[in-house]
């Protein structure tokens, strides 16, 4: 015989989203809140997270997000409590002639927001970045505040400081089944069943897993993305900027990590991925070799680069590449948070936020309308002006 436990709210899934989500319904006053994780906080794609925040998109909300949440990132242990191993770098971003007006459109709304966003000479970036060359380079952003975190670090202090709150983290315990009973639902994990009436659905690639046990598909497709990185004989330094290089067809991004070393990333595709249970962690050759040289390109120090570490993770990606935030439609009382699209860790802070205010019946502060699944079937998909890929 199961044990049975009842309780007001229940979040499935211990990533990011998930423990930003329980921490602001706690500390919104929220008094039985449960998060049911079937590995370890942090274990899912927030572990191979490069956790940049910066607040370049396209799309207006996500800028007004990226930058509500870089503000609590700088001042994360007065207004969370705890280190998420913050570090400010600020981020250049290069473009070519054709992306200016969009650029510099870019430039103002981040503006608006309090990014604190300026185009700079290639004189000018070169003082902040001594290896980096422009000679193909038209237009160059430098937004200030911007800058990565640690994501574990983050992750699990959002997770402790909920704990402090009166929230009951359960972890290896997977969810195997969800049963709704009109206003009732049962969460059916191996060793309890958990009684609740609200459900948030943060399983991250796993989501449509869940969705399965509603009779709900959440329009995503899932990829595998690879990071990489790189050193060479004089160390990268920890507070030189993210660049951001929009003259590759990658769309490569890199920024410092520990150890004197640079790590690169995509902001295309990926490899499209059927399930995520079947991602490997194979970095081929030919895509080390490709990135290699895009880096040497942008920064000639780095001909001779050598390979440190590699290592692939999941994106969750919606068909305009923009999450998908608030309840499930026709189901009363489930909500879902998926498909951030390799930009959910910067958006965290304000998203749990967000969704716990529209959970327990207030306005969000950071508003989060637009992002509702209802979009897709009323043609209100956000699409982002650099097309698909992270910048959306
Ligand atoms: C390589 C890589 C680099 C990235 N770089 C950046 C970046 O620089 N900046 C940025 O903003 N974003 C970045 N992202 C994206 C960002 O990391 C993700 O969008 C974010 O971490 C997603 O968080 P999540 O909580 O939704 O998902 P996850 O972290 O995947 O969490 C979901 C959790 O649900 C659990 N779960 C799944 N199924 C069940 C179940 N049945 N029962 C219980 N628990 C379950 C999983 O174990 C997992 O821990 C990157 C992503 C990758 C892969």
């Amino acid at each position: 015989m199961k044990n049975k436990r009842t309780t007001d709210y229940i979040i499935i899934g211990g990533g990011i989203i998930g423990c930003s989500t329980a921490y602001n319904l706690a500390n919104q006053g929220a008094k039985s809140v449960i998060v049911l994780e079937k590995g370890e906080i942090c274990s899912g794609a927030t572990s191979k997270s490069c956790a940049i925040t910066r607040s370049h998109y396209s799309i207006e909300s996500n800028v007004h997000h990226a930058v509500e949440s870089v503000k609590i990132f700088e001042n994360f242990d007065e207004i969370i409590g705890g280190d998420p191993g913050f570090t400010r770098t600020g981020q250049i971003v290069l473009g070519p002639e054709k992306h200016r007006p969009l650029m510099e459109s870019v430039f103002s709304t981040q503006n608006k927001f309090g990014s604190e966003t300026q185009t700079l000479t290639p004189s000018e970036a070169g003082k902040l970045h001594p290896l980096l060359q422009f000679q193909d380079v038209d237009v160059i952003g430098f937004e200030l505040r911007s800058g990565y975190c640690d994501p574990y670090l983050t992750t699990v202090a959002y997770a402790q400081r909920a704990k402090d709150l009166g929230v009951k983290i359960y972890t290896a315990t997977p969810v195997n089944g969800i049963r709704i009973k009109g206003s009732k639902k049962i969460v059916e994990t191996p060793e309890i069943d958990f009684e609740t009436s609200e459900i948030i659905l943060a399983a991250g690639p796993w989501t449509n897993a869940l969705g399965k046990m509603i009779e709900v598909k959440f329009p995503y497709e899932i990829s595998k993305h690879k990071v990489l990185t790189l050193k060479i004989d004089q160390p990268y330094q920890k507070d030189w900027p993210i660049v951001k290089d929009l003259l590759t067809p990658e769309k490569i991004y890199f920024r410092p990590d520990s150890g004197g070393v640079v790590l690169v990333g995509t902001g295309d595709h990926g490899d499209p991925l059927k399930d995520v249970e079947t991602m490997n962690n194979d970095v081929e050759a030919d895509h080390i070799e490709r990135i290699g040289k895009r880096m040497a390109n942008r920064m000639p120090a780095f001909a001779d680069a050598k390979l440190v570490r590699s290592w692939t993770g999941p994106y969750d990606i919606p068909p305009d590449w923009n999450p998908i935030i608030g309840p499930v439609p026709g189901i009363t009382g489930v909500h879902v948070a998926v498909g951030f699209s390799g930009h959910g860790f910067k958006l965290a802070p304000t998203v749990g936020e967000s969704l716990a205010q529209q959970v327990l019946g207030n306005k969000p502060r950071v508003p989060i309308d637009m992002y509702d699944m209802t979009r897709f079937r009323e043609g209100k998909t956000l699409n982002g002006a650099y097309g698909i890929g992270t910048f959306a």
